[in-house]
């Protein structure tokens, strides 16, 4: 039998992650981190911002990863997307209370790894400021992970981070008309 090594760093850092770009997997990347610091006893806060209005896999998910994994979905959906009806100023208002949401929940000191969904779209759509976001950043105790993704991540954002990819899209199934399908998109 093989035997498995179980590694555990020197030292210890708090790590600022980004995920951002136009392709499909940004959500599902920081949702991979949750299941695997899950693995590791670590408790994990997820905070969806803009979302909220439509039913995904995860909100049930991550139920069963015995309560180490806390999502709150917060927002009426992606602003500005066709079919949203609802207005810059509504959006703005649900970006606000999920920004107050997520200074209590890093500063509770509850969690080992906060997931700030969708957030860097918010700042590029103007529902939250850029110092709301580096506030957040600034909060953080000192070895909790902090990982903020969507598209269009701000350069400041990018540049304080530790650790920062880019999802590019090669290619689409939306591009065939191929509805999201469940357990993939959403
Ligand atoms: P996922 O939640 O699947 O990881 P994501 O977080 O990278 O996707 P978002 O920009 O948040 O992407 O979009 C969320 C939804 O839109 C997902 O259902 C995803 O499949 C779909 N999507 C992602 N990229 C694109 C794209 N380039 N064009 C259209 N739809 C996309
Ligand atoms: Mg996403």
């Amino acid at each position: 039998m093989t035997e498995i090594t179980k590694l555990a760093p020197e030292k210890k850092h708090g790590l600022i992650v980004v995920i951002t770009g136009n392709g499909k997997g940004k959500t599902t990347s920081a949702l991979g981190m949750a299941l695997r610091a899950a693995g590791h006893d670590m408790r994990v806060c997820i905070i969806q911002f803009m979302k909220g209005d439509m039913y995904a896999g995860e909100w049930d998910g991550v139920k069963m990863l015995d309560g180490r994994v806390e999502l709150i979905s917060t927002g009426k959906g992606f602003c500005g997307i066709q079919g949203n009806p609802y207005s810059h100023a509504e959006h703005r208002q649900n970006a606000q209370d999920a920004i107050k949401l997520a200074y209590e929940k890093i500063t509770s000191k509850e969690f080992d790894v906060i997931i700030l969904d969708e957030i860097n779209n918010s700042l590029k759509l103007k529902l939250i400021e850029l110092e709301q976001i580096l506030g957040l950043i600034k909060a953080k105790p000192q070895l909790t992970h902090l990982i903020l993704t969507g598209r269009d991540a701000h350069p400041q954002v990018i540049e304080i981070a530790d650790t920062v990819s880019e999802v590019n899209e090669i290619k689409h199934a939306y591009r065939k008309d191929i509805e999201p399908q469940p357990g993939i998109d959403y």
